[in-house]
């Protein structure tokens, strides 16, 4: 029995018209491949609003409450694309998380899946053609509903896909695919045929919106094949692929596949750190057991026995982290805690930058040129990735997509 997972959007299902376009496609599908199941995101702008709803009870939610309320936007999606295949004479099962056994861990707004009995939605597959499961959600071992973070139904799709040992999983979204940068930023953005896993992991956490990082790191792992296409236009959209796959572009010379711009960071930075052994630690233990993700770190050279160190992290968490990073200055005595939201981080990703020297140079010689500072930098072995100032974002994402040339097919470092 061959089995294709194929996950839809908030918007690829956000009224009634669209799901009724996509049960149709559905069913044309229906000989193509022997069984379909179908992961649904809450239909578009649900999410959000439970969001605010939640926020209109109480400013600080118990996350278990919260988790449980947004795990309805999916309830619903599953329920009523379930009742649109009944119109076209398609038989179904919906699965909430609980029924499909999709365990994860108790980290309850960001939970982590852990495993899913697979057995169960065989089982469903071996009576009917399609299994429709919600996304987003788990449940974890006291039997508490858990979300798995905000755009986390790919990686439900991509969890299940491999648990059933799929043949591919398609994410069914509201763009023809992966762009070499964001099209609302940049004209001359192109969506790529195909991406290797890892670059694609790169630019997922780098703030590419397009796919949820952990889905990425999950095909990855079980080398699941995964294609991002639209359900609204009938282009090929873009594989993403094992590393070995992208070998005859990187031979012709791309350095480059993608440049991203996330808006959502905002740094911290603490003046007058004595330099001394313990004192980092002191600084991200705390943020660390508040389970704050630091992205990019930067410590001066010290003068005199004081340093200056920043970080930076998601603008969710920047209250949070402003007054942990407060009272461990204190502690250590250290100077004040300034922080700064007007930031953005762009980044450039390619696997060709482990066998072509020079990108480095490239960039910041292009934000040269614009007159763009650059505050912080940090780097992968295939990414670069640097804080500016917010209201350069867009200028630095176009100057730069045009000097890697990545309006042309091959993006080449023409240095
Ligand atoms: N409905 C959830 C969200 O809006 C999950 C998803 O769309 O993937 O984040
Ligand atoms: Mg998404």
């Amino acid at each position: 029995m061959s089995i294709i997972v194929k996950k839809y959007g908030g918007t690829s299902i956000g009224d009634f018209e669209r799901m009724h376009h996509i049960a149709r496609q559905i069913k044309s599908s229906l000989n193509d491949c022997d069984k379909q199941v179908i992961v649904l995101s809450a239909m578009s702008g649900r999410t959000n609003a439970l969001y605010e709803l939640a926020k209109q009870m109480h400013s600080e939610p118990n996350p278990q409450f919260m988790d449980m309320l947004l795990a309805t936007g999916e309830q619903e999606s599953i329920s009523l694309f379930a009742m649109c295949l009944q119109h076209y004479n398609i038989p179904s099962q919906t699965f909430l998380s609980f029924q499909a056994g999709i365990q994860t861990d108790s980290h309850h707004g960001c939970a982590r899946i852990a495993s899913i009995d697979s057995q169960i939605i065989h089982r469903a597959l071996s009576d009917m053609p399609v299994v429709i499961v919600a996304g987003f959600q788990g449940i974890d071992s006291t039997g508490a509903i858990t979300t798995i973070g905000r755009g986390g139904s790919d990686t439900t799709a991509v969890a299940i896909a491999a648990s059933l040992d799929a043949t591919y999983c398609e994410i069914n979204t509201d763009v023809a695919g992966v762009f070499t940068a964001d099209p609302k930023i940049c004209d001359a953005a192109r969506c790529l045929e195909k991406i290797s896993y890892e670059e694609m992991m790169e630019l997922a956490d780098a703030g590419a919106k397009v796919l949820h990082t952990r889905c990425v790191e999950l095909a990855a792992k079980y080398r699941l094949p995964l294609i991002v296409k639209s359900s609204f236009l009938d282009v090929p959209g873009t594989w993403v692929v094992p590393e070995e796959e992208m070998e005859e572009e990187i031979m012709e010379g791309q350095v480059v596949s993608g440049i991203t711009c996330d808006m959502n960071e905002a740094k911290v930075s603490i003046r007058h750190v004595p330099d001394k052994v313990g004192v980092t630690e002191a600084i991200f233990a705390p943020i660390a057991a508040a389970n704050i993700n630091v992205d990019l770190i930067i410590q001066n050279v010290s003068e005199a026995g004081y340093t200056d160190l920043t970080f930076t992290v998601c603008k969710e968490n920047l209250r949070k982290a402003i007054s942990l990073a407060e009272v461990a200055a204190k502690r250590i005595d250290a100077g004040h805690v300034i922080a700064a939201g007007d930031i953005a981080k762009i980044s450039v990703v390619g696997l060709g930058m482990r066998s072509h020297a020079g990108v480095a140079h490239l960039i910041f010689k292009t934000l040269a040129s614009e007159g763009i500072a650059v505050q912080m930098i940090g780097t992968s072995e295939i990414k670069v990735s640097m804080v500016i100032d917010a209201k350069y974002a867009e200028l630095a994402v176009r100057s730069l997509h045009e000097s890697f040339e990545l309006d042309k097919n091959l993006a080449i470092l023409s240095e």
